[in-house]
C-alpha cells in the first residue's frame, strides 16, 4: 500500500467520536468539502485555469442495503460489496456492514463543456478531453479531498478504486467490469439509473465523473425514487428517443445496447491518436462522451419527468 493508499483507506489518528460520528455534522463536512474542492486547483484546468467540473453533489447508500448483493452477484458480478471493499482497506476494523455508508458524488460537467461537446460530431471538444484528461487530479482529487477531511474527524473511510486490489477485469457477459463501479454506487445511492448509452442519468445528466467513499458512519440514505436500472432512460420507458445511436461516431450504441468493445477501440484507436496530434499538452487523452451531450438526457433525467 502506497502513502497516499494510507491516507485513502486509513483510520485518521486524533478525532473524536470515531464510532458513532453526528450525521448532520457528518454532512456539513461533506458539503463544506465539495464547496472547496469546486474552486480549488485540482478543479481547474491546467492548460487555462477554467474549471473542469460544477460543483458535486452526493448520494448516500447504506451499507446493509440488499441492493449490493444483487449488484455483486448480478449487474456486476465482479463488484465488491461495501463491507468487503471496507475491510480489503481497513483490514482490523470492526465495523458490520450496518455500520457504513457510501457516499456517492457526482461531478457535472460544466454547461460550457456539455454545450462545446454537443456541437462536435466526430472527436470530442477540447474541453471534454481537458475534464476527462484531468481525471486523476480532479475526480480522484475530490475523493481524496472527503477521505481527508472525515479521517481528520476519526471516522474510518476507504475510497475503493484507490485500494492496492481493485481492478478493472474481462467479462464474459459484461465485457469489462471492476471489483468497485461509481456507477453502481451511484444507482444504490439514489443518484440516477442507466441508460441505452451505459452512462448513468442523474438529475444534473448523463454528462459528469463519478466517485464514491465507504465511510463507517450510519447517515439517512437517499430515496430511489425508481425500481429498475433504466427508469430514466426514454428509450426503455416509452420506446422513444434513441438519440444517443445518431451520436456514436462507430456506431458503438444500438437498440440492441452499448457495444463496449466497439466503444473502447473507438477511443484508444482513433481518438487517442488524433488528440495526441492536435492536444500535445494532454498527452495520453483519449475519451470519447459523444454520446453524453446533444442528446435529452445530456443535462437532466428527462424520463424522471425532469
Ligand atoms: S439519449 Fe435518449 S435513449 Fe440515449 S440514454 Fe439518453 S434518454 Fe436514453
Ligand atoms: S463514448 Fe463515443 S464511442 Fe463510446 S458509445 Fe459514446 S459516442 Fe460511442
Amino acid at each position: 500500500m502506497t502513502e497516499q493508499d494510507s491516507r485513502d483507506t486509513s483510520r485518521a489518528s486524533g478525532g473524536a467520536g470515531a464510532q458513532a460520528p453526528d450525521e448532520s455534522a457528518v454532512k456539513a463536512a461533506i458539503e463544506e468539502e465539495a464547496a472547496r474542492f469546486a474552486g480549488s486547483a485540482d478543479n481547474a484546468s491546467p492548460v487555462d485555469g477554467e474549471r473542469l467540473f460544477a460543483p458535486p453533489f452526493f448520494g448516500y447508500a447504506a451499507g446493509d442495503d440488499p441492493a449490493w448483493r444483487t449488484l455483486s452477484s448480478g449487474a456486476v458480478e465482479c463488484s465488491w460489496t461495501p463491507l468487503e471493499a471496507f475491510r480489503l482497506g481497513i483490514p482490523d476494523s470492526s465495523a458490520s456492514a450496518s455500520d457504513l455508508t457510501v457516499v456517492s458524488a457526482v461531478l457535472p460537467a460544466t454547461p460550457e463543456t456539455t454545450g462545446d461537446q454537443a456541437a462536435t460530431e466526430r472527436f470530442p471538444a477540447a474541453r471534454w478531453l481537458a475534464s476527462r484528461h484531468s481525471h486523476g487530479r480532479s475526480v480522484d482529487g475530490l475523493a481524496r479531498c472527503l477521505a481527508s477531511r472525515l479521517g481528520s474527524m476519526g471516522i474510518e473511510r476507504v475510497v475503493p478504486d484507490h485500494l492496492p486490489s481493485f481492478r478493472t477485469l474481462r467479462h464474459p457477459v459484461h465485457v469489462f467490469t471492476s471489483t468497485w463501479s461509481h456507477r453502481h454506487a451511484a444507482w444504490a445511492a439514489g443518484l440516477g439509473t442507466f441508460g441505452l448509452s451505459e452512462g448513468l442519468i442523474t438529475r444534473a445528466g448523463v454528462a459528469h465523473r463519478l466517485t464514491s467513499v465507504i465511510v463507517r458512519a450510519r447517515l439517512a440514505p437517499t430515496p430511489r425514487t425508481y425500481a429498475g436500472f433504466r427508469d430514466w432512460c426514454l428509450f426503455y420507458s416509452s420506446g422513444k428517443c434513441g438519440k444517443c445511436i445518431g451520436r456514436c461516431p462507430p456506431g458503438a450504441i444500438s437498440a440492441g445496447g452499448h457495444d463496449k468493445e466497439l466503444c473502447r477501440s473507438y477511443a484508444n484507436d482513433v481518438v487517442r491518436p488524433w488528440a495526441a496530434a492536435r492536444f500535445p499538452d494532454m498527452e495520453g487523452a483519449y475519451a470519447c462522451g459523444l454520446c453524453q451531450a446533444g442528446v435529452p438526457c445530456a443535462s437532466r433525467a428527462p424520463g424522471a419527468g425532469d
